[in-house]
């Protein structure tokens, strides 16, 4: 599980503790994270995913720990909102380093340990806003809509060795991701949600939990929509 300290990854990583899986997280917030591990029982390094050989020596030590990898949850997010006439370079490149190419990092990591054992389960944390775009978030919009791509890709690359690649689009989840919004932008999101209310963590988890499951076994490539029906 990358980014796990908070959020729908920590929802995601419970759940996956509760279905009985040993789970691993990573985050930048050291002290966040020792809490969390500390909580739970989770294994745990301070890794920042778009630091590629910081992710290579995770996925190392966790190989050592536990010998396999069966299920892979790349979660980590960030967004750094602005109009596009104004976004600075830094902005852009967080965003597609932490969210896009931070995939690819811990992806890369532990494609080989699955092909070898013959199995796995990789399941990208996407967003509604790389199906439907937001104005002010262009950056976010491509890193979301670059790892449905990315799936895809890597699902045809993969299936002949048993390994299953999904994603999960989330529409507007109850974290702090979201925190910022004003309580006026929050009653307008409401209001363009079928379903009536935004989502929480927990309702992310489920979807994860399935993708993760026996239940899944002949799903690969495919996107399951968390949005309330926000986008039909
Ligand atoms: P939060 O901001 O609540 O939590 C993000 C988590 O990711 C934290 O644990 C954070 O820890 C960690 N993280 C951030 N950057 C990095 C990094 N570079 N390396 C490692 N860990 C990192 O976000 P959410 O729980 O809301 O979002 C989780 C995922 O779901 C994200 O990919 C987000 O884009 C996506 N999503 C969220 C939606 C929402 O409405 N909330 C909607 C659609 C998609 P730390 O800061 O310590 O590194």
């Amino acid at each position: 599980m990358t980014g796990a300290t908070r959020g729908i990854g920590l929802a995601v990583a419970r759940r996956l503790a509760a279905e009985g899986a040993q789970v691993a997280i990573c985050g930048r917030n050291e002290t966040l994270l020792e809490q969390v591990k500390a909580e739970h029982g989770f294994l745990g390094l301070a890794v920042d995913v778009a630091e590629r050989e910081a992710v290579q020596a995770m996925i190392r030590w966790l190989m050592d720990e536990w010998g396999h990898i069966d299920i892979v949850v790349n979660n980590a997010g960030i967004t750094r909102d602005g109009l596009l006439m104004r976004m600075s370079e830094d902005d852009w490149q967080q965003v597609l380093n932490v969210n896009l190419t931070g995939a690819f990092h811990v992806s890369q990591a532990v494609i080989r340990p699955m092909m070898k054992q013959r199995s796995g389960r990789i399941i990208n944390i996407s967003s509604v806003v790389g199906f439907a775009g937001s104005a002010g978030q262009t950056n976010y919009a491509a890193a979301k809509a670059g790892l449905i791509g990315f799936t895809k890709a890597l699902a045809k690359e993969t299936a002949s060795r048993g390994i299953l690649i999904n994603a999960i689009a989330p529409g507007y989840i109850d974290t702090d991701m979201t925190a910022a919004l004003t309580e006026q932008q929050t009653e307008w999101i409401k209001s363009q949600i079928p379903l009536g209310d935004t989502g929480k963590p927990d309702d992310v988890a489920g979807a994860v939990v399935f993708l993760a499951s026996d239940d899944s076994r002949y799903i690969t490539g495919q996107t399951i929509h968390v949005n309330g029906g926000l986008l039909i």
